[in-house]
């Protein structure tokens, strides 16, 4: 529920560090400014943000963490309207549903404690405390899209507080990404005829079978899983889908009506077409070639109930996917993507999901606990990873992203050395041997400039490590690595071989 609240994590309203504390503060003033700018007077403002915060610490108290929100069966929990009324009896669902226009029969409530919650402070807060704090999220919500001085007080809040950001992207920078989310497939249907050729998804395409490959003979020579659960596992392997570049059909965009009016009304329209959008999949079966991403993003995902890769065309540039590039340099940084992506349908949580994307314990209980095993040594080598000699990383949060990191590396390996034994050896290039220019690349993936603000923030929110400690946490649990730079034991982040995380 974290819609709910304004600001990005519900920590940020229980803790009592001095970072929390100032980025609290912050808030505070961005509250009250906002209500300042569309009239209230200096006491009214106040006012209002002491509403806005005692409702939204109530509601982060009864929010899940983000490490239990990572938890599958958690957030399971599938109720009838009838057990959602005794949940959460003060809300009233029928004028709600009602209003959307929608009739629902059975629902997952994700978070059963925050609906409750949700319910006991409809009887508490007087209906004033309510109206305050929705047109606050009202307000929240469209800053961006009002004048400056609006959204330049939404930016020294998400931008200048929460992650050190010293200036506002460019104004045409930022009306693209607008245009990204409102009209996705309309800008992708043009980025694809300019920057996305039908050869470069043909090579995608035998990138993706060489890692399909080098998978499967790596579940065939685990020595901690059973041979009944290594069936499971390569059904379940062969049977992912594939996602390349773009969708096979554009998303109608048709009933949208942009037009010459005012940019937030515009943005209200692009809410509603999407909100109906997604009211009319009610009680539809689910359509496969359904994108969740745009092909212009420069991102990839695995998705547990479809059992499915998508890479849109967007990373399918330098530096992650070089249509002429050499191979080494291919494999080790989107080989390792598509690695990753696969990975994650053996994650943690995602091999809760059987080939057909139900959650099912297709495991035997000891190689669940042979896998839980391996994922600890990592867990723990995370936990110990320190940024700005203090901030640890959090192991349980960051063990999805790192499962796939490390399996991903692993096997796209796996995939060039297959790829060097069919090809041959291609030798030196730029110096580089090819098992070099593996590491290299995947190291060049994630090298960037962060600030200490924005790196505090992808440490407490996650689940993605920062881009160091994607490389450096991950390397040295390889032989691979070792043996391509002539590494000994002396120096770096060496990690003695029977403390390597090893799972896939
Ligand atoms: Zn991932």
């Amino acid at each position: 529920m974290r819609a709910a609240l304004g600001m990005t994590d519900r920590d940020y309203y229980l803790r009592d560090d001095a970072r929390t504390v100032e980025i609290r503060t912050a808030y505070k003033d961005f509250v009250t400014k906002l209500f300042s700018l569309v009239g209230y007077p200096d006491d009214a403002a106040h006012a209002a943000m002491e509403a806005v915060m005692e409702i939204e610490t109530r509601l982060a108290a009864a929010s899940m963490t983000r490490v239990e929100l990572r938890n599958r069966e958690a957030t399971y929990n599938k109720m009838s309207m009838d057990e959602l009324r005794s949940l959460a009896p003060a809300f009233d669902w029928e004028v709600y549903t009602n209003a959307i226009g929608v009739q629902i029969d059975e629902l997952n409530v994700s978070q059963p404690v925050f609906a409750g919650e949700v319910s006991e402070l409809m009887e508490e807060f007087p209906l004033e405390h309510w109206r305050t704090y929705l047109k606050w999220n009202l307000l929240r919500s469209n800053a961006s899209y009002l004048s400056s001085e609006f959204d330049q007080a939404s930016f020294d809040f998400y931008g200048k507080v929460l992650r050190g950001t010293q200036a506002q992207r460019e104004r045409w920078k930022r009306a693209i990404s607008t245009l990204n989310s409102a009209l996705g497939e309309a800008v992708g249907e043009e980025y694809v005829a300019l920057y996305f050729p039908a050869e470069a998804k043909a090579r995608m395409e035998k990138l993706v079978d060489y890692l399909r490959v080098a998978f499967s003979q790596r579940i065939d020579k685990l020595e901690w899983m059973s041979d009944e659960t290594k069936e499971k596992a390569q059904e379940k392997l062969q049977t992912i889908n594939v996602k390349i570049g773009y969708p096979d059909t554009w998303r109608d965009y048709s009933m949208m009506e942009i037009k010459n009016q005012p940019y937030v009304l515009n943005s209200f329209e692009a809410n509603r077409f999407g909100f109906e959008r997604n009211m009319e999949k009610i009680g539809q079966p689910v359509d496969r070639n359904e994108w969740f991403m745009s092909p212009q993003t420069v991102n990839a995902y695995y998705s547990p109930t479809l059992n499915e890769i998508v890479f849109p065309a967007g990373i399918l540039q330098p530096p992650f996917f070089f249509m002429h590039g050499d191979d080494a340099v291919n494999f080790g940084a989107i080989g390792m993507v598509i690695g990753h992506e696969m990975t994650h349908g053996f994650d943690d949580q995602g091999r809760k999901f059987a080939a057909d994307g139900n959650m099912v314990d297709w495991w035997t209980a000891e190689d669940a606990e042979g896998f839980e095993a391996r994922a600890a040594v990592l867990r723990n080598q995370y936990d110990n990873y320190v940024f700005l000699d203090t901030v640890n990383l959090i192991g349980k949060l960051t063990i999805g992203e790192n499962i796939a990191d490390l399996g991903g590396l692993t096997i796209s390996y796996q995939a060039l050395q297959n790829k060097l034994e069919k090809d041959g050896h291609p030798g030196l290039i730029d110096g580089f041997t090819p098992e070099q220019r593996y590491f290299i690349a995947y190291a060049q993936v994630w090298r960037n400039h962060i600030r200490e603000q924005e790196l505090r923030r992808q440490i407490s929110e996650g689940p993605h490590p920062p881009g160091e400690a994607r490389v450096n946490g991950i390397v040295y649990n390889l032989q691979a690595f070792y043996d391509a730079f002539g590494l000994d034991a002396a120096g770096g982040r060496f990690i003695a071989p029977e403390d390597r995380a090893k799972i896939w």
